[in-house]
């Protein structure tokens, strides 16, 4: 781990105590466009203090809720990332935690994912991702379904308001049987729609920033119009809740941001931790 000055806001739970534990990771190596990702999970820590404890949609302060900020793990090189990711998502689940994890870069969710076992992945995301190699390096951000896929099973995972691809990469992923959901079918369906047939017991969500149109999000690595709105992913995460079992949130851009971006990324933390906390309290 890496030394941090800045916690995200009310994490004040120590490691042993905490049911959800915070890992930054400040990665953007392989980023092909807008480069700035690793400068995302301070951007989306400082950005969490504007935000109210209380969340009044679903009665529930997070004050009473106990999280722990790990700080950030080590990123000198792609590997080093990817290592390190593994590593502390591994010690998270043993211990029984749920780990958020805040990018950095797409890459880095096979590692996290790698961690469980007999899970579902839901990606929100602009882009299919479904390269098999992207500038001859198979573990690009352009190629994290791709990994996921193998890692779970393509029958496993679900990508949702994709509007980005190129031809090749969607002829090997429909040959494959990559589930995915467009940006126009998926406004056209709704999110609780779209959602309906899941049947996996456990999920892992990740959400690649540039799920959202620009105007919402412009502060990401590779801006994509057409796309989704805030309330969109807060319907997902609300409908997924109770079989959530991990989480991340990648691609925000700071040098290309308003400070809108990084404050919804931390706004969607909050809301995870809110409502994963809500929900398995109602199991006990
Ligand atoms: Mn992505
Ligand atoms: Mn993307």
């Amino acid at each position: 781990m890496e030394s941090k000055d800045l916690f995200f806001a009310d994490a004040d739970s120590s490691f042993d105590k905490a049911q959800f534990v915070i890992l930054g990771v400040p990665f953007d190596g392989t980023c092909s466009f807008r480069k700035g990702a690793r400068f995302a999970p301070k951007s989306i820590r400082e950005e969490s203090y504007n935000l109210e404890t209380y969340l009044f949609d679903h009665d529930i302060d997070l004050e009473d809720v106990p999280f722990h900020d790990l700080g950030d793990v080590k990123c000198e090189s792609l590997e080093n990332m990817m290592g390190g990711v593994g590593r502390s998502v591994g010690d998270i689940l043993e211990k029984g935690k749920f780990p958020i994890i805040i990018g950095g870069e797409h890459s880095l969710t096979p590692p996290s994912v790698r961690k469980f076992e007999n899970v579902g992945v839901i990606i929100l995301d602009a882009h299919l991702d479904f390269r098999d190699e992207y500038l001859e390096e198979r573990n690009s951000h352009a190629c994290a379904t791709r990994r996921v896929s193998e890692l779970v099973g393509i029958e496993n995972v679900l990508t949702i308001g994709v509007r980005s691809m190129e031809k090749k990469e969607k002829e090997e992923g429909d040959k494959l049987g990559l589930k995915y959901i467009d940006a126009s079918k998926l406004k056209k369906l709704g999110i609780k729609k779209a959602l309906e047939n899941i049947e996996w017991k456990s999920i892992y969500l990740s959400i690649d920033m540039d799920f959202f149109d620009p105007s919402y999000a412009p502060g990401v690595g590779n801006p994509e119009y057409f796309g989704l709105s805030p309330l969109d992913a807060k319907e997902c995460i609300d409908i997924l809740a109770p079989r959530l079992v991990g989480f991340d949130i990648t691609e925000v851009s700071p040098p290309f941001d308003n400070g809108n971006t990084s404050s919804l990324a931390a706004r969607l933390i909050r809301e995870v931790i809110a409502v994963v906390w809500k929900a398995h309290k109602k199991l006990k």
